[in-house]
């Protein structure tokens, strides 16, 4: 099977190479996303890769039948960014489910410690010999209540990661899963109560700005919110009036809305003209990173063994277990 691997960056060849020997894999590594102008280079293979800013419309869908591509590997587990109506019976898109969700669910972690106690402007103060300690002041999360927004696999391990520090969890998930010890609340009420709310939910129709100007006025003065889960759950301007409003104590965004084409690129040499992500930057408050919750080393060899078997499926006729079906978009 050959391969064409979009997006493709150096720690993906790392684990994608010496795999793709064992399985007999021809993979073709092109550096450029997916997208409209670029969908042309997968012509002359059996299968496209793709990661989370790499997206496939239904014009490109079609296009990509015509070259006789047989399957669209997502090197993730969000979906978002294929059209999987489009693709249909036409092509199969497959997808890894589970990787790592400790690892998501440890950075999320990380990205509320990190905002809560300033360690971001700490490590920048003390490198300077400014000892100060002005302005860094955190609150204790122990006994503190967690609003925890979609309980899958990731929700589940930031529960446990939650519970460690002794906070009392809340959660809203239309699906709950009854085997947890928790109490499922409506969203209204995970708002009013939640000390800090954390997304887990997959972006679909339903969850799109689920953190908006109405919500966000739902909220506790001082919560703190952390998104690692996908940009467009929050609508970014919204969260910027909460944040000038002093609503929020604390921001952690791993996703942005508009982070293709930003995330993932060295852009530190140009003029930013994302107006929203520029501001977000201005304050104190808010850490944005670039969609790295996922980067750990057991997560890389999950996704590129996952990705493989995948690939493996689909040659021998297989039954395709991580096929993205239609109905998953609602
Ligand atoms: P999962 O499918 O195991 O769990 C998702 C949960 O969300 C399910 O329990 C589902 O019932 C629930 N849900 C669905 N609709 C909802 C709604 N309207 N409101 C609240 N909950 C809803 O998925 P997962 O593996 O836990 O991953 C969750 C998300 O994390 C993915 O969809 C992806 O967007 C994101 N993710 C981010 C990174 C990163 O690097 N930052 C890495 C992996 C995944």
């Amino acid at each position: 099977m050959r391969i064409a691997f979009f997006g493709t960056k150096p720690y993906d060849r790392i684990w994608f190479e010496p795999l793709a020997l064992e399985y007999g894999f021809d993979i073709h590594f092109i550096e450029l996303p997916c997208n409209e102008d670029t969908v042309f280079l997968a012509k002359g293979h059996d299968a496209i890769c793709i990661f989370v800013n790499d997206y496939v419309n239904a014009g490109m869908i079609d296009k990509l039948y015509e070259m006789n591509i047989k399957a669209i590997l997502l090197r993730s587990a969000g979906f978002n960014h294929v059209d999987i109506k489009a693709a249909g019976d036409k092509i199969p898109v497959l997808r890894v489910p589970s990787y790592s969700p400790e690892a998501v669910a440890e950075y999320a972690m990380a990205m509320l410690l990190t905002v809560n106690r300033y360690t971001h402007r700490a490590y920048v103060r003390t490198r300077d010999f400014n000892m100060s300690i002005n302005g860094l002041m955190g609150t204790d999360l122990h006994h503190k209540t967690a609003g925890v927004i979609g309980t899958g696999k990731i929700g589940q391990a930031m529960i446990r990661i939650l519970q460690g520090f002794q906070m009392n969890i809340l959660a809203y998930d239309p699906y709950p899963d009854k085997t947890l010890d928790i109490s499922y609340v409506p969203l209204e009420e995970l708002m009013h109560k939640s000390d800090i709310i954390t997304l887990h939910c997959p972006l679909t129709a339903d969850t799109k700005h689920i953190i908006n100007k109405r919500t966000i006025g739902w909220m506790k003065e001082g919560v703190y919110l952390v998104n690692t889960s996908r940009g467009a759950l929050v609508n970014t301007e919204d969260l910027i009036g909460g944040l000038l409003e002093r609503k929020f104590a604390g921001v952690g965004m791993d996703v942005y809305e508009e982070e293709e084409g930003i995330f993932y690129e060295d852009r530190s040499a140009e003029v930013m003209t994302d107006e929203n992500l520029a501001r977000l930057m201005t304050f104190p408050n808010v850490l944005v990173t670039s969609h790295m919750g996922f980067f750990t080393q057991e997560a890389m060899q999950a996704i590129a063994i996952e990705t493989l078997e995948n690939a493996h499926a689909v040659e021998k006729g297989l039954p395709l277990l991580n096929r993205v079906e239609s109905e998953m978009t609602h």
